[in-house]
């Protein structure tokens, strides 16, 4: 795929399932996009190890499985699937120019789906014990910790909404947080507290995740007295935020302040030709369901896009 001078109808910019179902409706709208997938084919799904939540699928699939199905659904009608990350945009441009290691890409419109990635503890045993008892979704993995004891990291709304949705699963939920006064909002403050199931550990970090094979217990230390110790523990749930992988974007897209890519209801972004879908532009709900029908969305308003200016002098494409 190294310096492809085909101008693409559609580029789509990563593939978890915002990008895949975008590609899945662009592709059929015979657009033939191209996804070019990023570091990670799938995205964050791709690292889930049971999806028991995407309607479809009820005996629930792995988070690979279904980034397969997914992508296998778009190549059928004719997406093209390409591994590189992009390093470089240039919007400014029609057509627009994307710079990844194996050359340069052209594209007429752009969907943007590069997502989001959980912020990391950066612990010693954290990227050892994902899936194994570390989680940054209690949504995903929350089920499988029914009667267990597990630890939240955080104090913010996240970090609370998610120990409160574990109460339903886990035997003891204890919020460990490094201050001594939440960053959450008074409602989830005062219906954590008033759940029974959650407890609170202050001003407190975790310097290492111990295990073997899954996560059996924590290393804490108090960061007013210094005190440390061990704790047992049989899951490490992780919210200390997201970090939207909106960097490529900086300059030349409207960014809100926590980096997520500025969007109008029909998901356009600050560029015409430009759209954004999934937790690149959301905040809120952070699921796949919503991701893919955003990523639906995007696709739908890019088709009829083109074919409004479809009559326009094609752009002169400038190689090199
Ligand atoms: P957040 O508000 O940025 O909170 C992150 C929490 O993690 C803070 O308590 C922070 O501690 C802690 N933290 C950050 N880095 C840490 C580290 N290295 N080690 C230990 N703790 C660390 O993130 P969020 O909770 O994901 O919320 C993001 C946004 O979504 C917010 O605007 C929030 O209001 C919104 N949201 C709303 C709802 C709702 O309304 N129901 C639900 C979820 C999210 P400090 O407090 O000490 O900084």
């Amino acid at each position: 795929m190294a310096n492809d001078t085909t101008i693409r109808e559609t580029v789509i910019l990563g593939s978890g399932p915002a990008g895949l179902t975008a590609a899945l409706y662009a592709a059929r709208a015979n657009l033939k996009p191209l996804v070019i997938t990023g570091n990670e084919l799938g995205g964050q799904i791709a690292t889930t190890t049971e999806v028991e939540n995407f309607p479809g699928f009820p005996q629930g699939l792995t988070g690979p499985e279904l980034v397969e199905k997914m992508q296998e659904q778009a190549e059928r009608f004719g997406a093209d699937v390409t591994i590189d990350t992009i390093q470089q945009v240039d919007l400014s441009r029609r057509p627009f120019r994307l710079t990844g290691h194996s050359g340069d890409y052209y594209a007429k419109s752009l969907i943007i789906t590069t997502g989001a990635s959980p912020r990391k503890l950066g612990v010693p045993g954290e990227p050892e014990f994902v899936g194994r008892g570390v989680s940054y979704c209690a949504t995903c993995d929350g089920f499988f910790f029914r009667d267990k004891d597990v630890v939240v990291i955080g104090g913010g709304d996240s970090a609370l909404q998610e120990a409160i949705f574990l109460t339903k699963f886990a035997r003891q939920v204890t919020i460990i947080h490094r201050r001594d006064s939440l960053r959450a909002g008074y409602t989830l403050q005062e219906r954590a507290r008033k759940n029974e199931k959650i407890a609170f550990i202050w001003d407190t970090v975790v310097t290492k995740i111990n295990g073997d094979p899954v996560v059996t217990s924590i290393e804490l230390k108090n960061v007013k007295t210094g005190e440390t110790w061990t704790r047992p523990t049989d899951g490490v749930f992780i919210f200390i935020g997201h970090l939207p992988n909106s960097y490529l974007f900086q300059g030349q897209l409207a960014i809100d302040d926590q980096g997520y890519l500025i969007t109008d209801k029909e998901l356009r972004t600050s560029v015409e030709g430009v759209w954004a879908a999934g937790e690149i532009t959301d905040p809120i709900f952070k699921q796949a369901i919503t991701s893919a029908g955003m990523g639906a969305a995007a696709a739908i308003a890019a088709e009829r896009w083109l074919a409004e200016h479809e009559d326009e002098t094609e752009p002169a494409l400038v190689v090199g």
